[in-house]
């Protein structure tokens, strides 16, 4: 299974498609994504008819968005069958990232790099890469709190 870097941005763990270059959020539970951009049927939603009770106590029918479990599978079969399902690589001490980067105040400093030319590539205005937690916390105790 290809692998892609994680990296923090605004405060979110985020990957990149290889192939579309879409930012997938990520988290580190979910250690494995499929694109919804190029995979779109991994999100399909179907409707279904469902009881309701209104505020009166009447019942009525109502059409609801559910997950179509059927196209998903499908969508993420054929992923599976291209190799476009990534196994997502977050770097050792990204939990100890999180808690120094919820420190600072702007969302829009809460940023994390790792030292990866595919990233330094896609994100050639990143301050740095491959930070190490004491960089980060010296970084954020001097500037990051505003
Ligand atoms: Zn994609």
């Amino acid at each position: 299974m290809p692998k892609l870097y994680a990296y923090m941005f605004r405060g979110q763990w985020l990957a990149d498609c290889p192939k579309c270059r879409n930012a997938s959020q990520v988290d580190l539970s979910r250690k494995k994504i499929i694109c919804i951009s190029c995979h779109r049927g991994i999100i399909a939603t179907a409707y279904a008819m469902q009881l309701s009770r209104t505020a009166n106590g009447s019942e009525r029918q109502l059409m609801r968005p559910v997950a179509d479990l059927e196209i998903r599978e499908k969508a993420a079969q054929q992923a599976r069958a291209m190799d476009e399902e990534y196994e997502i690589i977050f770097p050792a001490g990204a939990v100890n990232i999180e808690q120094v980067l919820s420190k600072v105040r702007d969302p829009r400093g809460r940023c994390w790099f790792p030292d990866r030319e595919e990233i330094r590539a896609l994100h050639p205005r990143a301050s740095a890469y491959g930070q190490s937690i004491r960089d980060l916390v010296e970084e954020v105790s001097n500037y990051g709190l505003g």
